[in-house]
């Protein structure tokens, strides 16, 4: 999904942020490498535009993020954390071969999801959103 510069600051004003050039510089990185990055990927993607950030810094601008809904993690088996510019609600595809995650939308299946427990609610629990995990393979990763 593609987002202009300009429209970072935006996006993170938007949610009651100072706009730092950190924030937007990871806002950014997020979006940019796509494909859900560690925070490793995000620290090098962003310290070619600011050499001296420390580490500590980019994982404190992601909590800070995540929390005013500007990305969302995404969990792994592995203890990377990763994480996801893509606020819309869509479900992702984990490669056990190459540990790629896919993102994968589907929105009669969300509608499905919805009817079903509309019918057989959850006792005790509200559910807010739907985001499945769905591991496989993929054709290009199979005769490796
Ligand atoms: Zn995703």
């Amino acid at each position: 999904m593609k987002v202009q510069t300009t429209s970072y600051r935006e996006l993170i004003a938007r949610q009651g942020l100072r706009v730092t050039p950190q924030r937007m510089a990871i806002l950014e990185a997020v979006h940019k490498i796509g494909n859900h990055p560690t925070a490793d990927q995000i620290t090098d993607f962003v310290r070619k535009a600011h050499p001296n950030i420390a580490s500590g810094t980019v994982y404190h601008v992601l909590d800070t993020l995540v929390q005013h809904q500007l990305i969302k993690r995404v969990t792994t088996d592995r203890d990377v954390m990763r994480y996801d510019g893509i606020m819309e609600s869509h479900h992702h595809l984990y490669c056990l071969e190459c540990n790629d995650i896919q993102d994968y939308v589907d929105v009669e299946l969300n509608a499905l999801l919805q009817e079903y427990f509309k019918s057989k609610k959850i006792e005790g629990f509200e559910i807010k959103e739907f985001v499945l995990e769905i591991k496989g393979t993929f054709n290009k990763c199979k005769n490796r």
